[in-house]
């Protein structure tokens, strides 16, 4: 049987009417930039940048001129802005490749020039304001004035956009409140520039819970792969699916343990199944205590620690499942269905990281007619 261990199945479907729902939502005019960093959120970084464009995105945004070399080597022509700063080391292959780069120091800009100029290229840029993450960006107005000169000297290097990022837009009423200000000090820095410079600062949390603050673009992430980080009445759905197999199933009395650790003894007689998963393939070992699986639309309980290739589950109250039975780590299988917020609620940890997860030995297929 041709059936990997186990694997992640993305629905590339779901992707683009997520991102139809989102351009749907936004004010008029007002852009989608798809945020396709760190691989697509881990659903792989060209399908999902061709499936957001499908959806009406109008840019794409990676983290660094890697990502966005191999989405320009996908045949995408769309804008793709690199949100990490401009650096020395691959400066040339961010204009080469024709992508916006981050800017929010007189240095950078002048590493963006000297490159653009050897090229016979004109680079755009962004200029990134920290207002309070705390991560990158020019920090105040004399800050702001050093690049600005410095792009006054710069021909080949033209500003386009201007951005900031919030720290804790998803947070409760105390973090809109530091959101605010966080939007107040952006505006207050970006008033001086020309009209046709694009602001955006909303990511997924401000998009659903503040819409009058999507200035000229928003920058969507997690909620383009379905998850969003706060409640919003829009019909966005999961693209992602994990599934695996039983490769055993075994009756076992009372008093037997189970894994490393013996931390599991049965106290009754159980039927218990064998799952082709494990750490290795990115199933994070600490969600052990919690977690659960489907098999045949029902759910199962891990029993024991989580090793590094297989799992256990009880299967007791499912009497039909045996070898070979499909397993959906993540996903819904009959009237149940497991997210990547129930993993991540497990584990004690964000979707974010769950998406992310997959170890480099799982398998990644696209499925356009599935449903999570
Ligand atoms: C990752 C990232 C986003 C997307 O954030 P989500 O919470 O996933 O929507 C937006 N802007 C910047 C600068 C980012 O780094």
């Amino acid at each position: 049987m041709n059936m990997p261990r186990n694997r992640r199945v993305i629905l590339p479907e779901n992707i683009r009417k997520n991102m139809r729902a989102l351009c749907g939502m936004v004010p008029e005019g007002v852009g989608v930039m798809a945020v396709v960093k760190a691989d697509g959120y881990g659903h792989g970084s060209a399908p999902v940048a061709r499936a957001a464009l499908e959806g009406g995105a109008s840019m794409l945004a990676v983290a660094s001129v890697a990502e966005g070399t191999e989405i320009r080597k996908s045949g995408i022509q769309a804008p793709i802005l690199v949100l990490g700063a401009v650096s020395r080391d691959d400066v040339d292959e961010g204009t080469e490749s024709g992508l916006i780069q981050t800017v929010c120091s007189p240095e950078m800009v002048e590493i963006c020039e000297k490159s653009a100029k050897e090229h016979k290229k004109q680079t755009k840029v962004h200029l990134k304001i920290d207002t309070g993450m705390g991560r990158i960006g020019v920090r105040n107005p004399a800050e702001r004035d050093a690049v600005l000169r410095a792009l006054a000297h710069s021909p080949h290097v033209k500003l386009t956009g201007t951005f900031t990022h919030f720290s804790d837009a998803d947070d409760g009423p105390d973090g809109m409140e530091y959101t605010e200000h966080q939007y107040r000090i952006f505006r207050d820095m970006t008033d001086i520039l020309d009209a046709g410079v694009l602001r955006h600062c909303a990511n997924s949390a401000v998009i659903h819970r503040r819409p009058d603050m999507a200035m000229d673009m928003v920058r969507a992430g997690i909620s383009l792969y379905g998850y969003p980080p706060v409640e919003t009445g829009l019909p966005l759905k999961p693209c992602m699916r994990w599934t695996a197999r039983i490769s055993y199933v075994k009756e076992i009395p009372s008093g037997v343990y189970i894994s490393y650790g013996r931390t599991f003894l049965s106290e009754r007689p159980m039927r218990i199944a064998t799952v082709t998963c494990g750490y290795g393939d990115g199933y994070h070992r600490c969600a052990g205590k919690a977690a659960e699986v489907l098999i045949r639309g029902k759910r199962a309980s891990v029993v024991g620690r989580i090793c590094m290739d297989q799992m256990m589950v009880d299967v007791t109250d499912i009497p039909d499942a045996r070898m070979d039975d499909e397993v959906v780590l993540m996903g819904s299988s009959g009237p149940e269905r497991i997210t990547a917020e129930d993993l991540a609620r497990w584990a004690g940890t964000i979707s974010y990281e769950i998406l992310l997860s997959a170890g480099s030995r799982v398998e990644r297929i696209y499925d356009f007619s599935q449903e999570f």
